[in-house]
C-alpha cells in the first residue's frame, strides 16, 4: 500500500470546520487500507500570527516543503485587518506558493447535473460542463519588474506594471497543459493578447513549439484572451483545458467559478517542478473560497469545495484517478439526493450543515467503494 505525507493547513475561519470534513475522508482511506495518509497539521493565516507573530513559521514551511501535498483550508479575517502588511494572513498563502515555487494554478470549473440552475447561465448552456482552467501562477504582470509609481513633479504620477516572461516558464506550463489534456478529452486552447502584446507574441509561439515537442496528438487551438472571456459565457462546454497567463488566468477563472454557481463547490491545485527521482510535484491544494467569517463556527459552511480538493490531490499527486473519480460521484450522488448547505439551498432540498453534508458525501464514496 503507498503511503504520502500530507500537511494539513486549516488556516482561518471556516477552514477548520472544512478541514474538519476531509480529515473524515482521509482516515476513511486509512481504516479502509486503499491508501496510507500520514498527516500532520500546522498553522497558517490569522492563526499562525498569533502564534507566532508570522503568516507562517519556518518549522511549518519545512513541514510543507517535505510533503508530498499541503491541504489548505482558508487564511484571513477582519480580526487581522491591522496587522502589519507583511505579516496579514495571505502573506502565508503567497510564501507557500513562492517557496514551494508552485507554478501551475488548477482551477476546475464543474456543473453538477443537480446545481445547473444555480448557474447564472441558462440550464442548457452549463449541465455537465466540465473544463479546467490552467493559470501560471508565479510569473507576469503581478511579478515582473519595474513595478512603480513614480511622482512626475507636475502634479502627475505614473504607474509601472510589467508583463514579463521567459520561453521557460511559458513551455513548463504548456507541457502541464499537455498532460491535463491527455487525461481528459484531450483538448487546450491556448488564450494571449498577440495582437497587441509582445508577451503574448512569445506566449503563443512557445505554445507551438513545446506542442510540437511530443504532444501533437493533443489538440491545440489558440484564441485571444478577451474573446475566450465572452466564449466562456456564450458557449463555456466547447472548451477541455484552457491554458492562460497570470493576469488573464486571474480573471478567467473567476468568471469560469460563476458559471457553476458557488464559490462554496470550487477547488484548486497549485502545482510545482516535478522531482527528478520521484517525478512527484510538489503541490498544494485548497478551495477557492476565503475564510467566510461571516458564516464561520456556526456549523454552516459548505465543505464540498475543500473536499474537491483533497480528490483533485488524490488525481494529480498520488495517481489515484480511480479514487478521485469516486469522490467526485459521491459528490455529485450527494447533491442529487438534496442535500444542500445553506449556499446552495434551493426549494424542496434538504438543508444540512457543515458536518452533515461531510458526513452525507462520506455515506456516498462508503456505497461506491
Ligand atoms: P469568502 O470566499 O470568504 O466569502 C464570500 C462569500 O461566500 C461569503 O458570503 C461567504 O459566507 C460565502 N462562502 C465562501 N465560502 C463558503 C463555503 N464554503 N460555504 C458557504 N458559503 C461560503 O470571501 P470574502 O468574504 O471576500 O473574504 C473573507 C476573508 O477571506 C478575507 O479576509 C479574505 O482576505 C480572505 N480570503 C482568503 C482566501 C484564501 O484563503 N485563499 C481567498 C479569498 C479570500
Amino acid at each position: 500500500m503507498s503511503s504520502y505525507k500530507l500537511l494539513l493547513l486549516p488556516g482561518d475561519g471556516i477552514g477548520p470546520e472544512v478541514m474538519g470534513e476531509v480529515k473524515k475522508v482521509i482516515a476513511w482511506f486509512n481504516v479502509h487500507g486503499i491508501a496510507h495518509f500520514e498527516t500532520e497539521t500546522g498553522l497558517v493565516g490569522g492563526a499562525a500570527y498569533d502564534a507566532h507573530g508570522e503568516a507562517i513559521s519556518d518549522a511549518d514551511m519545512d513541514l510543507a516543503q517535505g510533503s508530498d501535498a499541503v491541504i489548505f483550508g482558508a487564511v484571513g479575517g477582519p480580526r487581522w485587518d491591522d496587522v502589519p502588511y507583511d505579516k496579514r494572513p495571505e502573506a502565508g498563502l503567497l510564501r507557500l506558493r513562492k517557496d514551494m515555487a508552485l507554478y501551475a494554478n488548477l482551477r476546475p470549473a464543474i456543473v453538477y447535473p443537480a446545481l445547473a440552475d444555480a448557474s447564472s447561465l441558462k440550464r442548457p448552456l452549463v449541465e455537465g460542463l466540465d473544463l479546467l482552467i490552467l493559470r501560471e501562477l508565479t510569473g507576469g504582470v503581478y511579478f515582473g519588474q519595474p513595478k512603480e509609481i513614480t511622482d512626475l513633479g507636475n502634479g502627475q504620477k505614473r504607474a509601472v506594471d510589467t508583463q514579463v516572461y521567459d520561453t521557460y516558464e511559458i513551455d513548463r506550463i504548456a507541457r502541464i497543459a499537455f498532460e491535463l489534456a491527455r487525461t481528459r478529452r484531450n483538448q487546450v486552447c491556448s488564450m494571449e493578447k498577440h495582437n497587441v502584446m509582445k508577451s503574448g507574441v512569445l506566449w503563443k509561439e512557445v505554445v507551438i513549439a513545446t506542442h510540437k515537442d511530443g504532444f501533437q496528438d493533443v489538440q491545440l487551438s489558440h484564441m485571444l484572451a478577451d474573446a475566450g472571456g465572452m466564449q466562456l459565457v456564450r458557449n463555456p462546454k466547447q472548451f477541455d483545458v484552457i491554458v492562460t497567463d497570470n493576469l488573464f488566468g486571474d480573471i478567467l477563472s473567476d468568471v469560469a467559478a460563476m458559471l457553476t454557481g458557488s464559490l462554496g463547490m470550487l477547488p484548486s491545485a497549485s502545482l510545482g517542478a516535478a522531482d527528478a527521482k520521484t517525478g512527484r510535484r510538489k503541490a498544494l491544494y485548497e478551495p477557492v473560497h476565503g475564510s467566510a467569517p461571516d458564516i464561520a463556527v456556526k456549523g454552516l459552511a459548505n465543505p464540498i469545495a475543500m473536499i474537491a480538493s483533497f480528490a483533485m490531490a488524490l488525481r494529480y499527486s498520488f495517481g489515484m484517478v480511480e479514487w478521485a473519480d469516486k469522490v467526485d460521484t459521491a459528490i455529485a450522488a450527494t447533491l442529487g439526493k438534496g442535500f444542500r448547505t445553506g449556499d446552495i439551498m434551493q426549494a424542496g432540498m434538504n438543508q444540512v450543515g457543515t458536518a452533515e453534508m461531510g458526513d452525507a458525501v462520506l455515506a456516498q464514496l462508503q456505497a461506491a467503494g
